[in-house]
């Protein structure tokens, strides 16, 4: 599904995350990767390259989000990017909760541990990169101030937040980043689960933080 110039989503079937690309170059989260050709088709479908994808960026260490690394690693040699603090449990398996959903872990080599206010460009894009932990020690989101788009992982989604109680969980921390989002001017957001959102977004991340505290 189009959701934008040039950024497409292909979403979350069963439990996998939602996986959107961006310029046909940039992929975030690769879901579960039990649904990896049906993905593919879809791709295919709106008239894009998979082959031709360079970067996978993960918004975090859950296997949800990361599953289909290693299946779209070898379809397009991309590179692998996440952010520092989940890079490891990307790379080793640990704390991805891949047994809860039922599948085995498949390593994939990993590329890039990204910081706090890099910038990833793609041809139309420039997404800085905002570290926001609280669902997972590593959750981070993509911002894009000149079109102002929040890429959420599952840090916010269009009605809640993420889950704070599985390893490398914080409320607190949650919450200073749902602040650090706050100061954003956003005017749609794609989370890492359910319907994007195009109106109202700094009011849902003031009403999440006000239900937090
Ligand atoms: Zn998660």
């Amino acid at each position: 599904m189009k959701i934008a110039d040039n950024i497409f989503m292909f979403d979350g079937i069963g439990n996998s995350s939602n996986i959107y690309l961006i310029d046909n170059q940039l992929l975030i989260d690769t879901g579960l990767g039990v649904s990896f050709e049906k993905i593919i088709g879809n791709i295919k479908g709106a008239g894009l390259q998979p082959e031709n994808i360079k970067i996978i960026l993960n918004t975090h260490c859950h296997y949800d989000h990361i599953g289909g690394n290693h299946l779209f690693k070898k379809l397009t040699n991309a590179e692998i990017y996440a952010s520092e603090f989940d890079a490891e449990n990307i790379e080793t398996g640990k704390n991805t909760f891949c047994e809860f959903f039922g599948n085995n872990f498949v390593s994939s080599q990993f590329n890039r541990k990204l910081k706090d206010g890099e910038i990833i460009k793609t041809e139309n894009y420039s997404f800085k990169i905002i570290c926001t932990p609280g669902h997972t020690k590593g959750s981070i989101c993509l911002y894009e101030s000149e079109k102002k788009i929040l890429i959420s992982g599952d840090t916010l989604f269009s009605d809640s937040v993420g889950r704070t109680d599985l390893s490398g969980g914080n409320e607190i921390e949650l919450i200073n980043s749902l602040k650090k989002l706050q100061k954003l001017d956003i005017e749609l957001l794609l989370p890492g689960h359910g319907n994007i959102k195009k109106d109202g977004i700094n009011e849902l991340i003031k009403n999440m933080i006000n239900f937090l505290e």
